[in-house]
């Protein structure tokens, strides 16, 4: 049986400053080397200062995924030499006198199965290595501090998954839920990143790592598994070590056999004592916790007959939920939802084009009035959506303006109908042996009037006019 386990780094991106230093979180505006002071770039004397706002996110974590959440924490040195770590250790947690690191024993359901969450923990990130060229043969290294010491929250889960897809649901339904508390930005570069450990019919571990996206995580784990797979199938043990994925070869590569922990010479981080995380301030963060993502859409289910699967994809999205539930009244949810995800979303795609866009929960209102009242047909309703994102102009003056006004007034339809009767002859022909190819001349009625004609009047007066 194949067994895969995740461990998942989460930076804190909402924070103003990092785990120990009050250097900004959000290196990535800086250019090399310009967010940095002497406790990140742990200079001789410099003493670390603790980020409370980082031990409430990452405890609010942890309570988001039903952990445990212990009443005191501690940090621990991890010892190791790597020119990205700057004072020689990192500062990160570990369970070694019971359970002190910000949360653990919790669990995700991953469609009917429950993935045990085993341990999660506040850390700091090292800094980052830039190589000219490829990474291998490259004969300058450069290295930039300013990612040094920003909060990084560790998940790690138990070998509970069968297979890669398990993975990838469970990874998106991390990311949502990562999203929707309000600590991280999943869409930023390098703000969630995976490393999995696999092994096949109870043989060795083996971890992956280096990898970019969780759609090559999903792809290193299906070479790994073919890879041991085929090992096995000729009795060559598959030895305990650490991989790297191979982005350019599409292959796993041996890169170290995996230290223990005992290699890394753990102790006690004494410049920050043990933290105390009071019952009341745990009960003020659980009470704080947004409603989860399945709640809201139970909600949406039951209070506005939503299909399941229209609220599943707005519940899960904190950006077009949080439009929808300022837009809709309780009469025209459905109405809303169905715009925001049949229309919205097929082209406010990205971060940056939903940062651009322009629209407001009122214009949807607006929208939907007009569509519901038969000033704007379905299909007008997207240009004037588009315009809207780019503009921002109320749906009113659009109206107008773009000349949206769904026609309505048979005379005008019926004079259009001739135009189309006269032109399409053979369809018009068709329609009368075969009525399902009515549709045909509707549409070319829509052609002509830009899609502004009532469909449910056209439809009317051509069937009328067929008899
Ligand atoms: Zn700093």
């Amino acid at each position: 049986m194949t067994k895969i386990g995740l461990e998942i780094h989460c930076q804190l991106t909402k924070l103003e400053s990092k785990l120990f230093c009050s250097c900004k979180a959000n290196y990535r505006e800086f250019k090399p080397n310009h967010n940095i002071c002497p406790i990140c770039m742990g200079l001789p004397g410099s003493l670390p200062r603790l980020n409370q706002k980082a031990v409430e996110s990452a405890t609010s974590i942890a309570m988001a995924l039903s952990c445990e959440t212990p009443e005191k924490i501690a940090f621990f040195r991890k010892n190791y030499f790597y020119p990205d770590l700057p004072k020689n250790f990192q500062i990160t947690q570990l369970n070694v006198y019971g359970d002190m690191s910000v949360g653990g024993e919790g669990h995700v359901d991953v469609e009917g199965k429950k993935i045990k969450i085993r341990r999660i923990q506040l850390e700091e990130d090292p800094g980052r290595l830039i190589y000219e060229g490829e990474s291998e043969r490259t004969k300058i290294t450069l290295v930039d501090y300013n990612r040094a010491g920003t909060p990084l929250v560790e998940i790690v889960t138990d070998p509970d998954f069968e297979n890669p897809r398990q993975v990838r649901v469970f990874l998106n339904i991390l990311s949502d839920l990562l999203e929707n508390l309000g600590v991280t930005e999943p869409g930023l570069e390098g703000a969630i990143r995976a490393d999995g450990n696999v092994s096949i019919e109870g043989g060795n571990k083996v971890e992956i790592k280096n990898i970019g996206s969780f759609h090559d995580l999903e792809k290193a784990l299906h070479f790994e598994i073919t890879r041991q797979q085929s090992l096995s199938e000729r009795d060559i043990e598959i030895s305990q070590e650490t991989r790297h994925w191979d982005d350019k070869r599409k292959i796993t590569v041996s890169s170290r056999s995996k230290e223990e922990d005992q290699d890394y010479r753990y102790f006690l981080e004494n410049d920050i004592p043990w933290v105390k995380i009071p019952q009341e301030t745990r009960d003020c963060l659980k009470k704080d916790l947004p409603e989860s993502i399945s709640s809201k859409k139970e909600r949406f289910v039951a209070k506005f007959n939503i299909a399941p699967q229209v609220a599943d994809i707005l519940a899960s999205d904190k950006y077009y939920s949080n439009l929808f539930e300022n837009a809709h009244s309780d009469s025209d949810a459905k109405d809303i939802a169905n715009l925001i995800t049949t229309d919205l979303m097929g082209f406010v795609d990205t971060k940056e084009k939903r940062e651009e866009s322009k629209l407001t929960s009122q214009h949807l209102s607006d929208l939907v009035a007009a569509i519901n009242d038969k000033t704007l047909t379905r299909t007008s309703s997207k240009t004037a959506l588009q315009e809207i994102v780019k503009s921002g102009k109320s749906v009113k003056g659009l109206l107008t303006e773009m000349d949206l006004d769904q026609v309505s007034d048979s005379s005008e339809i019926e004079g259009i109908i001739m135009q189309v009767f006269e032109e399409e002859k053979q369809a018009v022909i068709d329609a009368k042996e075969n009525p399902e190819t009515v549709n045909y001349l509707v549409g070319k009625v829509m052609q002509k009037t830009k899609g502004k004609a009532d469909p449910t009047k056209t439809l009317e007066l051509i069937k009328l006019k067929l008899n």
